[in-house]
């Protein structure tokens, strides 16, 4: 496994390269998160993998979650996309361990690994260099990439089209290069991976979309207005979020534009 040692911020799990010397996450400084009470917090690689593992399940075929248990940081999950061209990675979670090494393998491996919004940059360069992949960010924040690595590729402008019609889609709003991941033959109209671009609440009915969700910030109205003619153009059925509850398989992009109605 290649492994650095770079310090990880314990609030939101970002990794920083070796020899950072700072004592501030510049994500948790940004103000859509926070720096907790205690003041800056962080661990390490060892101390993850000691106290954490990962936990792999499969939503449906060509479709697996990947979480960290017991939950770290935000606790996002990553989502699997499996693809006859190849896998793609949605987003990221802090923690690579064997038993994942060993099932991604089996499962044919990471072509490339698109990530919705710096929240979940996470030790994106530590997968990246594990699975020889590159990945996609939007060029609207490479100022957040703080670790770059070897194998950022920048994409500008409204997305990226990947393979087997696999298209990243930028919707903006939460970060200005927020993004969904399009997956087409998963379902029957389409199927988005949407990070925290969307928030599905828990009783599956209703889509938030924020500046800041947990300081509870909102967006400007024609923000949202221009996000629903947005979200109106594209074919989707359903939508997969960052909490492993946020599955919705039923009329998701009816309740989508509902719920960006109730905005206006
Ligand atoms: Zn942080
Ligand atoms: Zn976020």
């Amino acid at each position: 496994m290649k492994v650095n040692n770079g310090k990880i911020c314990a609030t939101c799990g970002t990794q920083y390269p070796p020899g950072y010397l700072q004592n501030s996450c510049l994500i948790c400084e940004d103000d859509r998160q926070y720096v907790p009470d205690e003041g800056q917090q962080w661990t390490n690689r060892a101390t993850l993998s000691g106290n954490h593992h990962t936990v792999v399940r499969e939503i449906k075929p060509r479709l697996y979650e990947i979480n960290l248990q017991p939950k770290f940081g935000i606790g996002q999950r990553a989502l699997l996309v499996q693809s006859a061209a190849g896998n793609i990675l949605w987003d990221c979670v802090p923690l690579i361990d064997e038993p994942l090494i060993a099932f991604i393998q089996q499962a044919g491996g990471i072509r490339a690994m698109a990530i919705s919004h710096p929240h979940y940059y996470s030790n994106q360069a530590e997968w990246s260099a594990q699975f020889d992949c590159p990945v996609y960010l939007p060029e609207t924040e490479k100022d957040f990439v703080v670790y770059p690595g070897d194998h950022i590729r920048f994409w500008k402008g409204a997305g990226h089209d990947f393979w087997d019609g696999i298209r990243v889609i930028r919707i903006g709003g939460h970060f200005p290069g927020s993004s969904v991941l399009r997956v087409s033959g998963i379902s029957k109209q389409g199927t988005l991976l949407c990070g925290d671009t969307f928030n599905l609440s828990p009783s599956r009915k209703h889509f938030s979309v924020m500046y800041s969700y947990p300081n509870k910030i909102p967006l400007p109205v024609r923000e949202v207005q221009r996000i629903r003619t947005l979200m109106a153009s594209l074919d989707f059925d359903e939508v997969y979020g960052f909490w492993s509850y946020q599955n919705l398989t039923d009329s998701a992009k009816s309740v989508m534009l509902q719920s960006l109605d109730r905005y206006v």
